[in-house]
């Protein structure tokens, strides 16, 4: 045992490495949320962002309408085709995909951005976007939400009475595409209430933001 003042001789290099880590800065995190439409995600994301002030949205671009109640630059960034196109050969996007008919891209800046101020970032995403950005940063936090059943999606979908009859039907379609993907992720989240999902996603948000795998690497480095 050393006795009062004297230091504990550290043995190893793996050893001193670890005790390093003692008063560690938390890792920021890129969290993927990636859902079949209706599911529930933007109430889930909506509720996680309102508890957590160091967790920030990334506001996607996109060629989409506005439906009445979005705010551009709030929900999203809303441009015609052209100027999409235009970001894309500019290599403005880390990710982007053609989703139900519409191009949809995160902004490759404002992330790498709040990630250096040391901001969690929530990536409302699809399944073709949350491939890309595992095979670019393989430490990002993938996470699909997943209606309790295919009856409960359609009735949300249908319920919410924001898409035409005809954009319900591509999205249904496409819904079981979606589910196939699930492969790629690295948790399920399963949308029976939106308080039980909020909570285990908080836990997911702890768990991985403890992993001394991940505090060992230190800040991501896109
Ligand atoms: P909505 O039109 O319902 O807002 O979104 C349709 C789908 O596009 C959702 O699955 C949503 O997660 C996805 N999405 C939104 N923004 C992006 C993005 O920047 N990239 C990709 N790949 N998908 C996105």
């Amino acid at each position: 045992m050393p006795g009062a003042g004297e230091k504990c001789r550290v043995k190893s290099q793996g050893e001193l490495n670890l005790l390093d880590l003692i008063g560690y800065d938390e890792p920021p995190l890129l969290l993927i949320m990636s859902a079949p439409s209706g599911a529930g995600k933007s109430t889930i994301c909506r509720r996680l962002l309102n508890q957590n002030k160091n967790l920030v949205f990334s506001v996607s671009t996109t060629t989409r309408s506005p439906r009445v109640d979005e705010v551009d630059g709030q929900d999203y960034h809303f441009v015609e085709e052209d100027v999409f196109k235009k970001m894309i050969r500019e290599n403005a996007f880390l990710e982007w995909a053609n989703v139900h008919g519409e191009y949809y891209g995160t902004s490759r800046q404002a992330v790498i951005d709040e990630l250096k101020r040391g901001k969690d970032v929530m990536l409302d995403i699809d399944v073709q976007g949350g491939k890309q950005i595992k095979k670019l940063y393989p430490e990002a936090v993938m996470v699909f939400i997943a209606p309790p059943s295919m009856e409960e999606l359609e009735s949300r979908l249908r319920n919410r009475n924001t898409e035409t009859e005809e954009e319900i039907k591509k999205r249904l379609e496409n819904s079981r595409g979606e589910l196939m993907e699930l492969g790629n992720y690295d948790y399920l989240v399963v949308n029976e209430s939106v308080e039980k999902a909020v909570s285990r996603l908080e836990a997911i948000r702890t768990a991985e933001k403890t992993r001394l795998e991940r505090i060992k690497r230190g800040r991501p480095g896109l």
